[in-house]
C-alpha cells in the first residue's frame, strides 16, 4: 500500500523520485505528490490521480533540486485530494513528510496541537507528524532528534520520509510495522518501501527493522535504534535482474507471471530436492529442522490473509492426507483477535507475499508471545515476516507485480506440499517407495503447467462467451473445494464479476436458489473418486439454466453430458493437482478483465502489500 521514495545525490531529483515512483504503481495508490529542496526552499507538487497528472502538474509546474522525497498514497484517513495527497507540510513549509501507514493515536495528538494553536489543512493522521516533528525541532533545533522525539510519541504503523530545509544535506528515514528499505549508490542514496523503486540506481540495501531511524547523506548513511544509538548493518545484495521487474513483451504484468509459473516452480522446488542417479530421492530444508517436533506433532496451524490462506486451505487437505495431522487454518485477521488456543508443540506457519501483511504479522507476534515457534512462507527476502518468523521457507517467484497473485500462490502451494512430503516421511504415514514415487511426479509439475499455458484457446473461447455473465460460481469437492476459493478471489479481484465458490456438496443448503440462467458454474474436478458426485452437481446446476465449465484431467468422458466446454489438464497425484487446476482459472480472470475493459494489473481499490489492517 502506498510508496515513498527518496533521494539524495548530484542528480535532479524530480525525474528520479517519478521514475522510482512508477516502479511503485502496483502497490495500488490514489493520489501522489513530491517535496524537492530547490537550494532556498521545499517545493511541493501533488495531485489527486495516477501519476501521470502528477507528471503534467511538475511539467508546468517546475522543480530542480538534489534532494527530495516522494509518495503514491492510499487513503485511509481522509478522501483521495490534492490536499490530503502527500507530502506535508509545518506550518512554515520548512518541514516536509511522506507518511505510510495509519498513526492510531493521532485525533489525540491533533486535538493536543490545536491547543498549541497549530492550523491543520488536510484530514489525515500524517499531518501530525510534520507538526509534531516541527514542535520538537523548535526546542532542539536538531531535525534527528526531533523525529526520533516524533516516533516515540506515534503509535500505529509508519514508514517515514522526512525533509528539513535547516538540514538540506539530509533525509530521515524511519519505520514501524511499514515497510521501508534504503538504496546505496555512489554519491547518491535513497528510500523507498520496495526494492524495484530503487533497482535502476543501486543493488545494494539496506533493509530496516522495527523502530530503526536511518539519516542519509549524499555520500554515507548512518543508522540508529530506536534510542538513537548507532548501528552497524551489513548491505543486502539485491541479485535478481531488473527486467524480472518489468513486463518482457506481455500486455500485463499478470499475464506475465502467469507464464512465469513452470519457472519459479522450479526455481522452488529443484534446489531442496535431492538427487541420485537423476531422480528425486529425498527433500532438504537447509533453512529448517526437521526434528522430533515435525514427527510428533499433534497439530499445525496456519495462519494467512486473502490468497495465501487459500494455500492455507489447500495445505490442510495435503498435510491431513499425507502426514496425518489436524490442521487448523485461519485467516489472520480473525485469529489475532479472537483469542485463538495455542500450544506450545503446535506446528505454527503463516504464509505472506510479501512478508509485510499487516495482519498475518500480527498474527506472528501473537504466536511468538505465546512461546510458539513460527515458520513463514513468504517470497521478499528481508521482509519484517522473514526477520520476526523462527524459520523462512522463501518462495522463488521473483517480484510480483501484478496485484492479482498468481505465481506467489503457486509457489506457495509447492512448498506447502514439499513440508508435507517431508513431514509424512518423517512420521512415516507415507512408504519408502511412495515418497519417492511421490517425488518423481512433483518434479514433473512445472512441465505440466506448461503444457496447460500452451493450451489457451479453449478458455479464450469460452471467456469470449462468458464475461458478461452476472454470477460465476465455482465448485468443487476436496481438493477442489480448496482450489475453488482461490479461483471465485482472482475472478472478483480482476474483473469484478459476482462470483463465489461453493462446496459443491453445500449447493442444495442454499446457494442452488441463486442459479439462474444469468450463472456460468465453474466445476474443477480432479478426483476421480468423486467425479460421478461432482458431474450429479453440475447436471443439477445445467438443468436450473447456468451455463457450465469444467475443469478436469478426466478423459473417460465423466462430464461429457453435464459439461458446456472442458478445459482438459495433465493428470497428476491428487494433491499436487491444485498446482494445475488454478493455472486454467487465472488465465480465466486475466482474460475475463481484459474483455471487461479493466486493467488486470491494478484492480480497482486493491493494493498489493496490505500493511495496514
Ligand atoms: N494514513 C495516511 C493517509 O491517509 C497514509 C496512507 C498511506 O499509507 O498511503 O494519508
Amino acid at each position: 500500500m502506498c510508496g515513498i521514495v527518496g533521494y539524495i545525490g548530484n542528480k535532479n531529483a524530480t525525474p528520479v523520485l517519478v521514475n522510482a515512483l512508477k516502479k511503485l504503481e502496483y502497490r495500488g495508490y490514489d493520489s501522489a505528490g513530491i517535496a524537492v529542496f530547490n537550494g532556498q526552499d521545499i517545493l511541493v507538487r501533488k495531485v489527486k490521480g495516477a501519476l501521470k497528472a502528477l507528471e503534467e502538474k511538475i511539467a508546468k509546474e517546475t522543480i530542480e533540486g538534489s534532494l527530495g522525497i516522494g509518495h503514491t498514497r492510499w487513503a485511509t484517513h481522509g478522501e483521495p485530494s490534492d490536499i490530503n495527497a502527500h507530502p506535508h507540510l509545518n506550518e512554515s513549509g520548512t518541514i516536509a513528510v511522506v507518511h505510510n501507514g495509519i498513526i492510531e493515536n493521532f485525533a489525540k495528538l491533533k486535538a493536543w496541537l490545536q491547543s498549541e494553536g497549530v492550523v491543520f489543512k488536510s484530514d489525515t493522521d500524517t499531518e501530525v507528524i510534520a507538526h509534531l516533528i516541527n514542535y520538537y525541532y523548535e526546542y532542539s533545533l536538531d531535525i534527528f532528534e526531533a523525529v526520533k522525539a516524533t516516533v516515540n510519541r506515534l503509535e500505529g504503523s509508519y514508514a517515514l520520509g522526512v525533509l528539513c530545509k535547516d538540514f538540506p544535506d539530509r533525509i530521515i528515514a524511519a519505520r514501524k510495522e511499514c515497510p521501508l528499505i534504503v538504496g546505496l549508490g555512489k554519491d547518491e542514496n535513497f528510500i523507498a518501501s520496495d526494492v524495484p523503486a530503487v533497482l535502476e540506481y543501486t543493488r545494494d540495501v539496506y533493509f530496516l527493522d522495527q523502530k530503526e531511524i536511518a539519516v542519509l547523506y549524499k555520500d554515507h548513511v548512518d543508522l540508529f535504534d530506536e534510542d538513537g544509538n548507532r548501528i552497524i548493518k551489513q548491505p543486502f545484495h539485491v541479485d535478481w535482474d531488473i527486467s524480472s521487474a518489468e513486463k518482457g513483451g506481455y500486455e500485463h504484468f499478470m499475464l506475465k507471471e502467469i507464464h512465469e509459473q513452470p519457472k519459479v516452480l522450479t526455481d522452488t522446488m529443484r534446489p531442496r530436492l535431492v538427487f541420485e542417479g537423476g531422480a528425486p530421492v529425498d527433500i532438504k530444508f537447509d533453512e529448517l529442522c526437521f526434528d522430533e517436533k515435525w514427527k510428533e506433532a499433534k497439530r499445525i496451524v496456519i495462519v494467512a490473509c486473502g490468497t495465501a490462506y487459500h494455500a492455507g486451505v489447500v495445505a490442510k487437505y495435503v498435510f491431513e492426507q499425507l502426514a496425518r495431522v489436524p490442521v487448523v487454518v485461519d485467516v489472520a485477521s480473525e485469529f489475532r483477535y479472537r483469542n485463538p488456543i495455542l500450544c506450545k508443540d503446535d506446528i505454527f506457519i503463516v504464509i505472506s507475499q510479501s512478508g509485510e501483511t499487516a495482519d498475518t504479522l500480527a498474527a506472528l507476534r501473537l504466536a511468538k508471545q505465546n512461546g510458539v515457534h513460527v515458520t513463514a512462507i513468504t517470497n521478499c527476502v528481508g521482509s519484517t515476516v522473514s526477520r520476526e518468523a523462527d524459520d523462512v521457507v522463501y518462495t522463488w517467484a521473483g517480484p510480483e507485480i501484478a496485484v492479482a497473485s498468481t505465481k506467489a500462490y503457486t509457489t506457495q502451494l509447492m512448498c506447502l506440499c514439499m513440508l508435507a512430503l517431508k513431514a509424512a516421511f518423517i512420521k512415516e504415514t507415507i512408504s519408502a517407495s511412495d515418497y519417492k514415487k511421490y517425488l518423481c511426479e512433483l518434479n514433473s509439475i512445472p512441465e505440466k503447467v506448461q503444457q496447460i499455458l500452451e493450451d489457451k484457446a479453449s478458455i479464450q473461447r469460452f471467456v469470449s462467451k462468458n464475461y458478461n455473465k452476472q454470477k460465476v460460481f465455482f465448485i468443487g469437492r476436496q481438493y477442489d473445494s480448496a482450489t475453488s476459493l482461490e479461483c471465485a478471489l482472482k475472478l472478483k479481484e480482476v474483473s469484478y464479476m459476482h462470483s463465489e465458490a461453493f462446496a459443491a456438496g453445500e449447493l442444495k443448503h442454499g446457494p442452488i436458489a441463486l442459479i439462474d440462467t444469468d450463472t456460468l458454474v465453474v466445476a474443477t474436478a480432479t478426483v476421480p473418486e468423486l467425479y460421478e458426485k461432482l458431474a450429479s452437481n453440475i447436471i443439477e446446476v445445467k438443468s436450473r439454466g447456468a451455463s457450465t465449465f469444467v475443469i478436469t484431467q478426466d478423459d473417460s468422458g465423466a462430464f461429457s453430458s453435464s459439461a458446456d466446454e472442458i478445459v482438459k489438464i495433465p493428470s497428476t497425484e491428487s494433491f499436487f493437482e491444485p498446482m494445475l487446476s488454478i493455472i486454467p482459472a487465472q488465465l480465466f480472470a486475466y482474460y475475463c478483465a481484459v474483455h471487461r475493459g479493466n486493467n488486470p494489473d491494478k484492480p480497482r481499490n486493491l493494493a498489493k502489500s496490505v500493511t495496514v489492517e
